[in-house]
């Protein structure tokens, strides 16, 4: 049924029980009012059957009424639980299980206000596969799709409780570290880094081994003055420094000044 039809309904059975909450207190009053008046026995049966009879139909109203009522709450329940699915549905990256896009916009809001309330440092990884569109070209997308699960997985072994993967992009993934200095989270970053390096990619039909796959992370943390563009462009300029760098490394921001200076030397 319809929740608005079911509503309407079950509005419709509570306007009818207090209908019937008032007739019963007429029937009530009209009683008191025939025995204030006094009358033979006949009379007083009367009286007293026709109040049985009121209470009676009281009663199967309320019954009536405690049983939708039952069954409305059940439909609640169910809708709720299909709402929560949904809703962690709509936040979840499919390909992975990690968390999408969104749910990683929201958490990074969320904690860094956290974090200037808590003066805690938060740092961010990103991730970014190496030369993955030569190993999709040389296996093809499907198995480029295993690939991205797997490295999904490393991620999320590699990471604690409070900390949040994110499938960023396509191939990329991006890791919020609460509570976490820029030094502990290379850190992180390089377990994950040499954790990927060791996972020999096996084709599950064939058993062919195709290799590994390495990845290259940028690391940066928030700044008072970082605006949320300012400190994920510095992460990705770390992640494009690691690039140039020869791939399979860790680039963090402290690396990236020294850089701008040699540059500027
Ligand atoms: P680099 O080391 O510079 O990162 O080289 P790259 O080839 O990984 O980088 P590029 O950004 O040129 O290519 C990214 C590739 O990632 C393109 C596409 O083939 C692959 N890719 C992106 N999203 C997916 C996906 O959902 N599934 C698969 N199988 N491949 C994807
Ligand atoms: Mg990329
Ligand atoms: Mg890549």
């Amino acid at each position: 049924m319809k929740h608005k039809d079911e509503i309407e309904q079950v509005m419709a059975m509570i306007d009818a029980a207090i209908g019937s909450a008032a007739s019963y207190r007429e029937a009530l009053a009209d009683a008191k009012e025939e025995i204030a008046r006094g009358g033979n026995r006949e009379q007083l049966r009367m009286i007293v059957e026709s109040l049985v009879r009121a209470t009676r139909d009281v009663e199967t109203s309320n019954e009536t009424l405690q049983q939708r009522l039952n069954d409305s709450r059940q439909e609640i329940q169910t809708l709720e639980k299909n709402l929560a699915v949904v809703r962690t549905e709509s936040l979840t990256d499919p390909l992975t299980t990690l968390a999408n896009r969104k749910f990683f916009n929201n958490s990074i809001h969320r904690l860094i206000a956290e974090a200037e309330a808590k003066t805690s440092p938060l740092s961010v990884v990103l991730t970014d596969i190496d030369h993955f569109k030569n190993f999709n070209d040389s296996y093809g997308h499907l198995t480029g799709d295993q690939v991205l699960r797997l490295v999904a997985v490393t991620v999320k072994q590699e990471i604690k409780g409070q900390d949040i993967a994110a499938r960023y992009g396509g191939e990329e993934f991006a890791i919020l570290l609460p509570r976490t200095a820029l030094t502990q989270a290379v850190t992180v970053a390089d377990h994950i880094r040499g954790s990927v390096m060791r996972k020999e990619l096996i084709r599950r039909s064939t058993g062919e081994s195709l290799g590994r796959v390495t990845i290259s992370l940028g690391v940066a943390t928030w700044r008072r003055a970082d605006t949320i563009s300012t400190l994920m462009e510095r992460a990705d300029a770390c992640l494009y420094a690691a690039k140039r760098g020869g791939r399979n490394c860790v680039i963090a921001e402290t690396a990236l000044d020294d850089e701008a200076e040699s540059q500027v030397a």
